[in-house]
């Protein structure tokens, strides 16, 4: 369905130069190698995850005595799942009180992925509270308040330029006063602007530690996947300066750079868990490196 159709530029990019290695060789020497790394790393596979890929299919070819090219390809899929599988744990959304920080620069679709998110829980018949802890953008508020109001959860707001620490104060006592299932914070994205950024983040997660400790907490990083190797590096930033347990990456609909997803998990660790596939409520979809693969080489 939508995610094989948002993944078809990604698919032109890397699943049709690679088809044309394993076609366009009639051994498995040193040349083949190296021209799959090179469909791999210009499809933004990341220099990581396309030597370990490849690290791995050497092997496989090695002890399966694969002498075809061609029949390497469901062993490359194989390994790509491979790697992309590891450390891609589940989070448990039946736990009790989830926050979610949500953090990334301006323009990443940062408030589109909230609203989307907020209105897939309100869906699943969880009470949703939207703490709007990004007081330094203008258009923030009103853009969150939009969402908010379609997905149903209710909006904690602030003036804008006040302070985040104080929203996020007020939407805690809310969650804990309305029994809410789910807090999900937006939160100012300034990169630029290291040292204020984790300051705040460190303020508002410490009203949290105080104010709610029974609730568990997660820090999710929203990545533009249009931007290739600038989410990872963007990714590598927020890294330092929050804990961050996972990461969303948006507009993987038309864009070739879908290996993005591949790379982040790669280099930073940390599981992809959701990805943006247009702009509506539905357009957010759990990832599964399984789903991924499977139609990504579909
Ligand atoms: P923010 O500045 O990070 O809060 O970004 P917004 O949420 O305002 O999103 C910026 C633009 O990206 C908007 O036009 C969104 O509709 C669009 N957008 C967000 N996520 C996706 C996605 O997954 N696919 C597509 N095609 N557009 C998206």
């Amino acid at each position: 369905g939508r995610l094989v159709e948002g993944l078809n530029k990604t698919r032109d990019n890397i699943v049709s130069g690679m088809d044309s290695v394993f076609g366009g060789f009639s051994s498995i020497d040193d040349d083949f190698y190296e021209e799959l790394e090179e469909v791999m790393i210009m499809g933004d596979l990341g220099v990581t995850a396309t030597y370990d890929i490849l690290d791995d299919l050497k092997e496989k070819v090695k002890e399966r005595h694969i002498k075809n090219p061609a029949d390497c390809r469901e062993l490359l899929i194989e390994s790509i799942r491979d790697q992309m599988s590891v450390g891609a744990v589940e989070y448990e959304f039946e736990e009790m009180n989830p926050v979610i920080m949500v953090v990334g620069v301006n323009g990443v679709g940062k408030t589109t992925t909230i609203g989307k998110l907020a209105g897939q829980y309100h869906a699943q018949g969880k009470r949703v509270i939207v703490a709007a802890a990004d007081t330094f953008r203008a258009a923030a508020g009103e853009q969150l308040k939009e969402w908010a109001d379609r997905a149903h959860a209710e909006l904690i707001g602030g003036q804008e330029g006040s302070d985040p620490a104080a929203v996020v104060y007020d939407a805690v006592a809310a969650a804990k006063a309305r029994h809410a299932d789910i807090l999900l914070c937006d939160t100012a994205g300034r990169l630029h602007n290291k040292k204020n950024l984790m300051e705040e983040l460190r303020k508002m997660n410490r009203i949290i530690d105080r104010e709610y400790p029974e609730a568990c907490r997660e820090t999710l990083v929203v990545l533009d996947a249009t931007t290739g190797q600038n989410a990872l590096q963007q990714a590598k930033e927020f890294k330092e300066v929050a804990d961050i347990t996972g990461i969303i990456l948006t507009k993987m609909d038309g864009t070739a750079k879908g290996g993005i997803a591949v790379a982040v998990q790669a280099e930073l660790g940390i599981p992809v868990k959701y990805i943006g596939v247009g702009e509506k409520m539905e357009d957010l979809q759990r990832f599964d490196p399984d789903q991924f693969v499977k139609a990504l080489f579909t």
